[in-house]
């Protein structure tokens, strides 16, 4: 398992996500569409989230 906040990416976000690497991308694939706007969520942004993973 593994947790991510996406205030580590988006500053002043107070949303957290914890599951397995593929639960959380996709978790924070649809609230980055949802609350934060995005279209598409970028390769770039998809690697941020990775690396700001740590384990739960
Ligand atoms: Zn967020």
């Amino acid at each position: 398992m593994k947790a991510f906040r996406c205030g580590d990416v988006v500053p002043g976000c107070a949303r957290a996500f914890t599951g397995t690497e593929d639960e959380i991308l996709a978790q924070v694939d649809q609230h980055a569409r949802q609350d934060h706007g995005l279209v598409e969520v970028p390769d770039a942004l998809v690697d941020q989230v990775r690396a700001a993973m740590v384990p739960a």
